[in-house]
């Protein structure tokens, strides 16, 4: 049977890049039987001007039916003196939320074509590929208690409440075990369990989980450890499991690791394994309009999609190797551009993909 995705272009260059992983979809589709319906809606500031929300329902229900989901980004100058309640970002946390999307998935891969482009040193970030699994919809950041309160004293507290279920870490950890066997079988999990009690339920529930896999190898290691490690001695790590908060931190300082935002794809995911798919930048108005924006995040997203919600991994290891081409050719957007290479914009790029796929 036919899968269902829903392309949600967005804002900035949204459209632009997005185009471009549709164009790889669509190669896919008609010349390698990928068997794929393609619908489209809007979201965020595309929204709010044609409906005067960032996620109108019409969206919401396609985004339910759907199989998988491919974003581009949202957001902008235009809607940032919009009340926080109807800015385009909403939307984003609204799909999110509605479609129960609990587990997000950051890989952090440096193609070693590209190791100049990291602030550290190549042969400690070359070949670097780490996958960091963030739990998305519990922990600090939804947790009540929450407020701003007025003590006695008349001086004001602010409070959040870090709250985890055993439910919401056993379904993370699985996740991440499920995910560690299709690479390096190794899981680390990142939690600060000699401070928080949470986190040293999350470490226990995590352990539990883990000696029903004994092929991975689990460790544990406290979060200000892993910001060190991941700065010192990144390829140390395989799959990485963590909070929401530690994830959120975590997963930028990986993600800067590899010195090019416009490389970096994501995914959140379900219970089911349906899942709406990324880039891990944002809507870039700085370059919207002018046909310079990298597209690979993209389209690695669109690898990601076909990995993790379509069951087609053959079809992923396409994308990936026609990406990997196109670096090994010499083709690179402004965002990656060094010497001796050739520039291109982001429409090239993703012909370039396409045509490497062939
Ligand atoms: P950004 O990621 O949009 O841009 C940061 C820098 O990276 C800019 O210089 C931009 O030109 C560059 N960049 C980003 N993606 C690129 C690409 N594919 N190719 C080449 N260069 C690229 O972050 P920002 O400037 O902080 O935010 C801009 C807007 O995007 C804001 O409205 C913000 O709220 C929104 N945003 C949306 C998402 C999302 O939709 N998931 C995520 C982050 C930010």
């Amino acid at each position: 049977m036919s899968k269902s995705i829903l392309i949600l272009p967005g804002d900035g260059i949204g459209p632009e890049i997005v185009a471009e992983a549709v164009k790889v979809l669509a190669s896919l589709r008609d010349n390698y039987g990928l068997d794929i319906d393609l619908d489209e809606a809007l979201v965020g500031g595309a929204a709010i001007d044609a409906t005067g929300g960032p996620l109108p329902d019409a969206t919401l229900d396609l985004a339910k039916e759907a199989d998988a989901l491919l974003l581009g980004a949202v957001g902008g100058p235009k809607w940032e003196a919009l009340d926080i309640s109807i800015r385009p970002e909403k939307g984003l946390l609204g799909l999110r939320s509605s479609l129960n999307l609990f587990a997000n998935l950051r890989p952090a891969i440096l193609y070693p074509q590209l190791a100049d482009a990291s602030s550290l040193k190549a042969d400690i970030v070359a070949g670097l590929d780490i996958m960091i699994v963030r739990e998305l919809t519990g922990g600090i950041y939804f947790g009540h208690p929450r407020g701003i309160r007025e003590l006695d004293s008349g001086e004001r507290q602010g409070f959040n409440t870090l709250v985890y279920s055993e439910s919401e870490i056993d379904r993370i950890a699985r996740v991440a075990f499920d995910i560690a066997k299709k690479r390096g079988k190794r899981v680390c999990s990142v939690d600060k369990a000699n401070v928080l009690e949470c986190t040293e339920l999350w470490r226990e529930v995590v352990s539990r989980i883990g000696e029903e896999h004994p092929d991975v190898e689990l460790s544990h290691m406290y979060v200000d450890n892993a910001a060190m490690q991941l700065v010192k001695w990144p390829k140390q790590f395989d799959v990485m499991v963590t909070t929401n908060m530690f994830g959120d931190i975590l997963s930028d300082c990986a993600a800067m690791l590899t010195g090019s935002i416009g490389m970096l794809p994501s995914a959140s995911l379900d219970e089911q394994g349906k899942g709406m798919y990324e880039p891990i930048h944002g809507s870039a108005p700085d370059i919207a309009g002018k046909g310079t924006a990298n597209p690979l995040a993209t389209i690695l997203s669109v690898a990601m999609m076909l990995r993790y919600s379509l069951d087609e991994p053959a079809m992923a290891d396409r994308i990936e190797r026609a990406v990997d081409k196109v670096l090994d050719d010499g083709l690179r957007t402004p965002d990656i551009m060094s010497d001796e290479m050739t520039e291109v914009g982001c429409e090239a790029m993703g012909d370039a993909i396409v045509a490497a796929i062939d």
